[in-house]
């Protein structure tokens, strides 16, 4: 199978997932699951936390005013958005924002870590604390794990054999961000995410 085939595949699996908690709320509002977006080849992968209301009426992530703070950020280093893969831990909306619970992490993380095999990134950029703790855990780097008012900005490194490549170990980076809805909900927050969004410049 090719990488659209097999994210094809993640979607239609998606599609059907009556097991999960989310999925009776989504079909009763007509909501549609969000998969991800961007380049299937992108070596920056944006894993946010899961969809909101703008995003499960489109099926796309950040749409919405945190998608207009990540375009920002985006443009801001100089990245173009369609270059960059963006995703969700959680791909169905949770019932008015709230935060995700653990089961929901759980049913959906492995569709996560399938979308982190096809695309191979070299650098995982996590928003927010959810998507952190997540990425960190799954990559066994819990020991260096900081609350995100500490973590914020900062890269961790770790190498990674992928799973359908030869054995060789590759680098892979976590860069964890705070989530881009604190700048919707204080907009002086804005210029510290910029800064923080710099590090991805050495990407
Ligand atoms: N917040 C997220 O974490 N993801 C989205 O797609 C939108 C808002």
């Amino acid at each position: 199978m090719n990488k659209i085939e097999e994210m094809k595949k993640i979607r239609d699996e998606i599609l059907v997932l009556k097991g999960s908690p989310l999925y009776e709320y989504r079909v009763m509002n007509n909501f549609l699951p969000v998969i991800g977006e961007g380049s299937h080849d992108a070596k920056m992968m944006f894993v946010g936390e899961a969809p909101g209301r703008n995003e499960a009426k489109t099926g796309r992530p950040f749409c919405g005013a945190a998608g207009k703070v990540l375009d920002q950020l985006l443009e801001h280093i100089n990245v173009d958005r369609k270059s960059v893969y963006v995703t969700n831990i959680v791909k169905d909306r949770p019932p008015e924002n709230r935060d995700p619970t653990v089961m929901e992490i759980e049913v959906y993380g492995p569709f996560l870590n399938r979308q982190i095999e096809i695309i191979k990134p070299r650098v995982i950029v996590a928003l927010g604390r959810y998507a952190m703790g997540y990425i960190m855990k799954k990559f066994e780097l819990d020991l260096a794990l900081e609350p995100i008012s500490k973590a914020h900005g900062k890269s961790y490194s770790t190498q990674i054999v992928w799973k359908d490549s030869s054995r060789k170990p590759i680098d892979l980076d976590i860069v964890v961000q705070y989530h881009p809805c604190v700048a919707v909900y204080n907009p002086n927050n804005l210029p510290n995410l910029k800064k923080d969004f710099e590090i991805l410049k050495t990407y």
